[in-house]
């Protein structure tokens, strides 16, 4: 059989549910099918039928140095001459923590294991052990991995108990679990109010990149940070996805903030299986051994995953990377605004580091509610026909976009050209 991207996925769904290993991966929201990638370089990937994408999704943003990136390469080849896994620690287990804690200060303590879900899931459990209180609140929009008890939607009544988001997870699971708007300073305070001493945590992505991209506001941001502060309630940032993607400091450097808890995941272990959480060693410490919340893992802090997130931490931090980043990503987003504009499209774009969103709305939006209001058919139409051509965005309209260090204004240039003349069809 001729391999097409058509007969592979026709293949993989009788094997595998939908075709993928994560959902998104299947076009469900854009329609169509997805493209099997049989090799990556740089800042493009290549389908199995020799066709080349500009790459825009960068693995959801665990890639920043570029695929298949000759030094990280050498570094991993080598740590897989030295055996895959040993069960005993290891040097490069204590290398990578200093490296964190260095770069993420807040991290005074980190533990390491293998998913960003495994690391919110564990977190969450030590902020409820630590303060022995129950309640969770997340925001509307925000996605921290699939555990259960954070698999909940928001309900129809403000500041209410709310509803599980997947079969399988029953009521009871998420009885616990709040789901505010992002953003809003008075549904906060709303809540704490209502519970003062039983709220464990408030979890949230310092810049929302699960709902495309949508910025805190410096009011919402100081309401957080006081909230928890006077309530004895753990402020836990999720960086999974703007950790050393927005700057080499994560969001929580840009905007100033401590959190007591922090999650790293993506670009942490560098395109290998490796997530960490961490924060005041105070806290941490109540982690088994040491305390009596437990957690572990037989793969945590697995030797070659932990060397090519090693290796791209150093990376990084090479002089100017993220200046040129934040450049090139300004680039893209002025490019699509301006291309827009001159076809009198609604559009509008945000950015920070190598992170980027777009909207087919005249304003930003502030948070979920916002965010459905953006013309799904128009973005899934201009999806298709970028894609066509060889300009590979995030298959969903509520998905963050990601550049790497290995995109130039060359590429930028071309994607705007295309998106120029794909803006004209839209219009017709
Ligand atoms: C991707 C992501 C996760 C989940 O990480 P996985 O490695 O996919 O389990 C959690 N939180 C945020 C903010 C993410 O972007």
């Amino acid at each position: 059989m001729l391999k097409t991207n058509e007969n592979l996925f026709n293949n993989a769904k009788k094997y595998i549910p939908g075709g993928v290993n994560s959902p998104v991966r299947s076009f469900n929201a854009v329609g169509g099918t997805p493209f099997f990638t049989q090799e990556a370089k740089d800042h493009y990937l290549i389908d199995v039928e020799n066709k080349r994408y500009i790459d825009y999704v960068c693995s959801w943003g665990a890639n920043i140095v570029g695929h298949a990136n000759s030094h990280v390469i050498e570094q991993v080849t080598q740590a897989m001459s030295k055996g895959f896994s040993y069960g005993t620690p290891t040097e490069l287990e204590l290398q990578i923590a200093q490296e964190i804690s260095k770069l993420v200060p807040s991290m005074q303590n980190v533990r390491l294991v293998s998913s960003g879900t495994e690391a919110v899931m564990s977190a969450v459990r030590l902020a409820r052990g630590y303060t022995n209180k129950k309640i969770i609140i997340k925001f509307n929009g925000c996605y921290h991995g699939h555990s259960d008890s954070l698999l909940v939607r928001a309900g129809s009544g403000l500041v209410t108990f709310n509803n599980p988001s997947s079969r399988g997870v029953f009521e009871e699971v998420v009885k616990h679990t709040m789901v505010i708007e992002y953003n809003s300073v008075e549904e906060l305070q709303r809540a704490f109010n209502k519970h003062p001493n039983e709220i464990a945590a408030v979890i949230f992505e310092p810049i929302a990149g699960n709902m495309n991209f949508v910025r805190p506001s410096k009011e919402f941001l100081q309401a957080l940070v006081e909230l928890c502060e006077k309530n004895s309630t753990l402020l836990i940032c999720d960086e999974v996805m703007t950790g050393f993607r927005v700057g080499l400091g994560g969001a929580q450097e840009l905007f100033k903030i401590k959190p007591d808890l922090t999650i790293l995941g993506k670009i942490v272990g560098g395109g290998m299986p490796m997530a960490a959480f961490g924060g005041r060693a105070e806290i941490m410490q109540h982690l088994a051994p040491l305390g009596d919340v437990y957690q572990a893992g037989t793969l945590s802090g697995n030797p070659i995953a932990v060397t090519c997130g090693l290796t791209t931490l150093k990376l990084i931090q090479e002089k100017g990377f993220y200046p040129k980043l934040a450049a090139v990503t300004k680039q893209l987003m002025q490019g699509l605004m301006h291309a827009a504009m001159k076809h009198n499209i609604p559009f509008s774009g945000d950015y920070e580091g190598g992170m980027f969103g777009f909207f087919f709305t005249s304003n930003l939006p502030r948070n979920f509610i916002d965010v459905k209001q953006a013309p799904i058919v128009r973005f899934n139409y201009f999806y298709h026909l970028m894609l066509q051509h060889g300009i590979f965005f995030a298959p969903s309209m509520f998905e963050a976009g990601f550049i790497t260090s290995k995109h130039n204004i060359d590429v930028i240039n071309t994607t705007v050209e295309i998106a120029d003349a794909v803006f004209r069809q839209l219009k017709e």
